[in-house]
């Protein structure tokens, strides 16, 4: 009989990711939904996130969803409580994982009900709360390891044919279904400059899968970004090293970000792990340095065209990339 549990989640962690706003969907409750605060400040006329001002996403229409709430790093700058959501191979093979169709259809659907409370607000203009009704893109990195689910590939595919966009952000453990998907928008965490640093933060032994998958976003056609997590006092160190690895991506984007002192985090970091908006900008400086150091060899120059000092990230863009910053995001 197929397993209805969430794997190694004691009800305590169940119910207090509830209250932190995680909807649990389909029959297996692997994938979850989440709205945002972006979300919900984007609905009221408030503001748009950083994905709005650098890609051209509205965050009233982004769905923000997992399938497969596992992970299997144990990262230190992690906002979710690791305990409950680790999982290893034998693990993995034990899950019946639900069909993309009912995923995305049960995203959706929930989706829609957790914007119907602001119909008729006084804030919430009555075409955005429309707009809001149709996501228009699927931000596949709400908490866990996407690349887990074994069906992604068709998964993205049952989401484009829905007429949305999709985002994927995964940590690179899974080189294999790194080279077999094809979102919009193609995301590998970067968070350590060599294998050392990369034990600190992620506290797992994957950094070799993780060069490979940096070799195959340089193979890949669509849209390809390499994200930094900034942890002060931890992986703010060699620039040059981050350069060196990512001229074997050849990203189209890097977004050098801060690490946030928030969620289960706090019970790992202090709060002075969390750099300032300059310090990003200052170490995203010095990475774009040796990036064009190493670059001039092979042609290609890279530079950092924009900020949110907000959420504390700067974006870099490669003059070799032919993809422009702002996707085109179907309004229908
Ligand atoms: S890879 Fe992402 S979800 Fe997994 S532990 Fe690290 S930060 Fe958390």
């Amino acid at each position: 009989m197929a397993q209805r549990v969430i794997l190694n989640c004691d009800e305590t962690t169940r119910i207090k990711l509830e209250q932190q706003g995680y909807h649990f969907v389909g029959t297996h409750r692997h994938s979850a939904v989440k709205t945002c605060l972006w979300l919900r400040k984007s609905l009221r006329g408030e503001g748009n996130c950083y994905k709005g001002k650098f890609y051209g996403i509205s965050a009233h229409r982004c769905l923000q969803m997992t399938p497969s709430i596992f992970c299997n790093q144990r990262c230190i700058h992690c906002w979710r409580p690791l305990e409950a959501f680790n999982l290893n191979k034998e693990r993995r093979e034990a899950i019946s994982w639900d069909s993309p169709e009912e995923i995305v259809e049960e995203c959706i659907k929930e989706q829609k009900r957790l914007v119907s409370g602001f119909k008729g607000s006084p804030k919430t203009a009555p075409e955005v709360f429309s707009e809001a009704n149709q996501p228009r893109h699927a931000a596949i990195s709400l908490i866990g390891e996407p690349t887990l689910y074994p069906h992604l590939e068709e998964l993205i595919e049952v989401f484009h044919a829905h007429g949305m966009t999709t985002f994927v952000v995964s940590n690179g453990t899974n080189p294999e279904m790194i080279r077999a998907i094809n979102p919009t928008q193609l995301y590998i965490s970067l968070n350590a400059p060599e294998e050392r640093i990369y034990r600190k933060v992620a506290r797992a032994d994957y950094w070799n899968n993780i060069l490979q998958s940096l070799e195959e976003l340089s193979n890949k056609k669509g849209r390809t970004v390499v994200r930094v997590t900034c942890i002060e006092g931890l992986n703010m160190v060699n620039p040059e090293g981050y350069a060196e690895l990512l001229m074997h991506a050849k990203p189209d984007f890097i977004e050098v970000k801060a690490y946030m002192h928030l969620g289960y985090s706090r019970k790992r970091l202090p709060r002075a792990a969390m750099p300032s908006a300059a310090r990003v900008r200052e170490f995203a400086a010095a990475i774009t340095h040796y990036l064009n150091a190493h670059g001039s060899k092979c042609g290609t120059a890279y530079r950092m065209v924009d900020e949110s000092e907000i959420s504390r990230v700067v974006l870099i863009t490669s003059s070799r990339s032919s993809q422009p910053t702002l996707i085109k995001v179907r309004d229908g």
